[in-house]
Order: structure tokens, then C-alpha cells, then sequence
């Protein structure tokens, strides 16, 4: 069945640690199936004509993102794209609502950091497993070690090492894999511009040639093997436990590996769980669901992509479906594969692949879109934690029910997050977001499409709780440092300044109920 052959992840990282390096090496291993085939990359970024032009060149980052497909070996691999650095949006999380699998890209000198943890903790949730993959090895860094101490330590992952690395960062000779005790010997090769040769040598040899740095990785895996390291596929599975693969995407160094790891051990496409908790099999008739909509990618067309991850069937372009959301028909003339700023027709498309959808106007994030019997839906949007906070006003005061309208629509495709008071009133939304590139497209899109130009103004907020006890709201809205806001689903949202507000607070008023807030949920 195709759909076994399928194997659709995405990278979580944070800004730096070689994502872009990362893509372009396991592109250049595996066979990129697009032919419009250019791989996404920091230079390829420029002169995308689209409506966001103006803002993404203000901020020199790229705001369009889904998948690239390639094919290695027999398998074909989509990777979903997670937009980071200023671009970091409730968009990034809500790609891992289509993966089945997650690569945590760690750099060797930094370890976990914050985007890292957001994004594991989304996995986490999800239980979507994880393989570690620890880069710029032939860099100064930290201690295999201490990497691996660091993930048990700060997220209870159990670190399962494939390969150890021989030589410390810096001195990168090539890796241990541990499934043979064979030496992988690496070779540079200029800029890594080439698949990077490799050697396999035995352990005698190894020895006698590596001396040292390879009885050191010896016994470094024998003692992680020891305290329960050997790879376990249960753990991995069920998201307890992390296969380790150590690497320099710069210099192709450790893809390969990668790349066979996900082959032979990420999780293929499985039956999707609808509404009303039946799986839909993989052989049912078409279904997908939109995790990502994009707006006005193409200034030329003033199209909309919607982007959806088929769950069952096969999708055929020109297919009519129907979006269960609202029960009308879409007709997928125009699907494409959308990568960055590459684009190519879709023909036909299997479980757990990526579909852009042109000309989609009618679709929302969350949607499912099915065709034939028996009709099916998908749960909706999830919610994720808000990290930024502003309050929303339209400039032209007579412009009020073009606002009001406009905030529905934002709201309801999830662009960003509505909050409520009492105290503030209904007139004086609180929008709420993960990354504040959120507010610039709510306010673009309030202006153009609503007529209605607002004023945001930030709040200083950024320790965010769940409020355990409605009745202790009062406690909270009477510090001046704090309030609490209503989520429209229902969620109270306990906001502070900062760590120090809160702990006033709390000594204040010990029995306060307070939640933390997961990133999803
Ligand atoms: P992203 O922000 O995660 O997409 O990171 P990039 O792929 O743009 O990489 C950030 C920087 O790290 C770039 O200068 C890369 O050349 C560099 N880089 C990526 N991988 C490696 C690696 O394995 N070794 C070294 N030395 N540098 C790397």
C-alpha cells in the first residue's frame, strides 16, 4: 500500500541549530520529487511577489511554508516545514498536528533551547515520536555525554544512542553504530557540496587507527548502553525514549543515517481518529484536513493556499470533495505541491502526504475536507499556550462593525486568538499569540479585507497561568500587575507582568489555584 511507504515528519529546532542545513542535506542524499525541485533555502528566499512582500522583506524571513517530498530508497519522505526565528507562529505547532514523526535537531554547544522545548512539549502532547539528531559535531561543543544527561534531566527523554560519536566536537572523525560496534569514518569533502564519502571500518581497526577517541566512544556507549540506552522500539513509540544520531549537516555528515532511520524506524501514516473517536482507515475513501491556510501568497492571483495532509485514500487532482465543515462541495482542480516558493502540480497524492489547495477561499484551518461514504470529520484546532498579548481598537470609531466582523473571521480561522473581560469590555478585544507576527497579519488583514485599520497596543504581560477556581478571578484582576482573561473556549487565562508578579501574588494569597499552561492544551 502506499501509504506504508510514506514517512511525513517535520524538524523541530530552534533558530541556528542548521534546519535550513539539515533540509538541503537530506535533500541532496535522497531525490527531491518535485520537478520544480529547488530546495528550500535562505537564498532561494528572494523575490517572492505575494502580498506579505512588504513584510517579509522588512524582516528578511520567509512567511510561506509546507512541504518538500523526496523519495530515498523505496520510501517517499514529506518534510513539513516548522517556521522559526521571527516567524515562529501558532502555525509552527499546528504543522505538528499533520506530522507522524518529529526530528529534534539539537547544536552541539547549545543543547535544548526554548523553541526546542515549545516544540517537544507540542510532541509530547501529540505523543508524536522523536528522534534526536545532535549537529555541528565538527564544532566545539559539549560532551556526548552530558547532551544525553541533559535530555533525560530537563525532559525526561530517554536517550537510545545509533551512533557515538568518535572524536570530541570538533574533532569529528565519523560515529560508532552501535548496532554492529562498526566504525563509520567520515570524509570531508569541499563545502560538503557532495554526498560526503563514508568508510566502514571494524572495531580492530578502528582501534588501531583511531586509537584513543575510539576506545573512549567505546566505553561512552557501552555506559549509556548499560543504564538503559539500548534502543527500544516501545519507547520510542510511545514517545519515552529518544533514538540519538550524531552528526555535521554542514558536511553531510550523519544524513545518511538519518535518513535510513527514519526509513526503518519512524512511524508510517496510521488511521486518523475523527470526531467521534473511530479511525478512518487508510484505505477509506479520500480524507484530509487543513492544518495551515495561507493567504495571498501571489499577488498576480490574490489566491489562498490551504494546505492539507491527506489521512485516507487516494487524492486525485480534479477531484470534487467535500468540506465537512460546512457540507459544500470544493473542487481540487488546482492542487499543488508548495514548497517555499516552488510550486508543482499535484496529480495524485497518498496518506500522509501534503496538499496545497489553490483558489481555497472556503477553507479554514481545522477543516476536513472527505469524498464519497461515508462522510467523516476530524477534530478541529487545537489551542496553544499565547506568549504575546495585545489590546485591539479600531482607529475609525465608525468603523466598529467592519472590527467586530473582521475579529470573528480572524478568530474562527485561528490567525489569532480572541481574550475577553468584564472589566475591559467586549469592545476592547485582547489578541493573543505565539509569535508576534500573528498581530501583523491580523492587522494587515483587518485593514484590507475589512476596511478597517486597528490600533494594537501591547501588553505587558508574559507569565501566563490557568486559573484553577473562577471564584479567585477577583484576587487576580486586583493586583496591578495581573489579570485574567477569558479565552472563547472557555480557558481562563491568569496573565502577569512577569515570574516576580506571580510569586507577590501567590504570597499573598496562598491558596491561590494555579495551572500551568501546556503549550498545547
Ligand atoms: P536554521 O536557522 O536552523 O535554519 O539554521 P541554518 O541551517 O541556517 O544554519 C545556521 C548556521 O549554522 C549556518 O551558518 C550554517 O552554515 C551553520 N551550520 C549548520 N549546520 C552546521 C554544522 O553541522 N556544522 C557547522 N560548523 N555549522 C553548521
Amino acid at each position: 500500500m502506499e501509504s506504508a511507504r510514506r514517512r511525513t515528519f517535520a524538524v523541530i529546532s530552534h533558530p541556528d541549530a542548521g534546519k535550513s542545513t539539515l533540509t538541503e542535506a537530506l535533500a541532496l542524499h535522497a531525490r527531491v520529487i518535485s520537478e520544480a525541485g529547488a530546495v528550500h533555502g535562505k537564498a532561494g528566499r528572494q523575490g517572492v511577489v505575494s502580498d506579505w512582500l512588504e513584510m517579509e522583506r522588512a524582516r528578511g524571513i520567509s512567511i510561506t511554508s509546507a512541504a518538500l517530498q523526496f523519495s530515498y530508497r523505496d520510501t517517499v519522505i514529506n518534510l513539513l516545514d516548522t517556521p522559526g526565528h521571527a516567524d515562529f507562529s501558532e502555525d509552527t505547532y499546528r504543522v505538528l498536528a499533520a506530522v507522524d514523526s518529529a526530528v529534534m535537531l539539537l547544536d552541539a554547544a547549545k543543547g535544548l533551547e526554548p523553541q526546542t522545548l515549545k516544540l517537544f512539549e507540542v510532541c509530547r502532547y501529540r505523543g508524536i515520536p522523536v528522534i534526536t539528531f545532535v549537529n555541528k559535531w565538527d564544532r566545539p561543543g559539549r560532551d556526548a555525554l552530558a547532551l544525553c544527561d541533559e535530555l533525560v534531566d530537563r525532559i525526561g527523554l530517554r536517550p537510545m544512542p545509533l551512533t557515538w560519536p568518535v572524536g570530541v566536537a570538533g574533532h569529528f572523525r565519523g560515529v560508532l553504530d552501535v548496532a554492529d560496534g562498526s566504525f563509520v569514518r567520515y570524509e570531508r569533502t569541499a563545502g560538503g557540496a557532495t554526498v560526503a564519502p563514508e568508510e566502514r571500518l571494524s572495531a580492530e581497526r578502528a582501534e588501531a587507527e583511531e586509537g584513543e577517541d575510539w576506545q573512549r566512544a567505546r566505553e561512552e556507549a557501552e555506559l549509556l548502553a548499560a543504564d538503559g540506552g539500548e534502543f527500544d522500539p516501545a519507547a520510542f513509540a510511545a514517545g519515552t525514549g529518544t533514538p540519538v544520531l550524531f552528526g555535521a549537516a554542514v558536511l553531510n555528515f550523519g544524513v545518511r543515517h538519518l535518513l535510513d532511520v527514519l526509513l526503518e524506524l519512524a512511524p508510517r501514516p496510521e488511521p486518523r481518529v475523527d470526531v467521534e473517536g473511530r479511525a478512518r482507515p487508510l484505505d477509506a475513501p479520500f480524507s484530509a484536513f487543513v492544518f495551515k491556510v495561507q493567504t495571498g501568497m501571489d499577488r498576480a492571483h490574490r489566491d489562498q493556499v490551504a494546505f492539507a495532509r491527506v489521512c485516507s485514500g487516494l487524492f486525485e487532482r480534479g477531484m470534487v470533495v467535500t468540506n465537512a465543515t460546512t457540507g459544500r462541495p470544493f473542487a481540487t482542480k488546482y492542487a499543488q505541491q508548495v514548497f517555499g516558493q516552488q510550486r508543482s502540480t499535484v496529480e495524485q497524492a497518498y496518506p500522509g502526504d501534503v496538499i496545497g489547495l489553490v483558489n481555497a477561499s472556503a477553507l479554514r484551518v481545522g477543516d476536513t475536507l472527505y469524498a464519497d461514504k461515508p462522510p467523516v470529520r476530524f477534530p478541529g484546532l487545537p489551542s496553544f499556550a499565547p506568549a504575546h498579548f495585545a489590546t485591539a481598537r479600531p482607529v475609525d470609531l465608525s468603523r466598529a462593525k467592519q472590527f467586530r466582523r473582521g475579529v470573528e473571521q480572524l478568530e474562527s480561522e485561528g490567525v489569532v486568538q480572541v481574550l475577553r473581560s468584564d472589566l475591559r469590555g467586549d469592545a476592547v478585544p485582547v489578541f493573543a499569540a505565539v509569535g508576534p507576527m500573528q498581530f501583523d497579519v491580523a492587522a494587515h488583514r483587518l485593514e484590507h479585507e475589512f476596511g478597517c485599520t486597528v490600533r494594537l497596543d501591547r501588553l505587558p504581560y508574559h507569565t501566563v497561568r490557568k486559573l484553577g477556581d473562577p471564584a479567585q478571578r477577583p484576587l487576580i484582576d486586583a493586583g496591578h500587575r495581573s489579570e485574567v482573561l477569558t479565552r472563547t473556549d472557555g480557558t481562563e487565562l491568569a496573565l502577569f507582568d512577569d515570574d516576580m508578579a506571580l510569586r507577590i501574588l501567590q504570597r499573598r494569597h496562598p491558596d491561590l489555584v494555579l495551572e500551568p499552561l501546556l503549550a498545547e492544551g
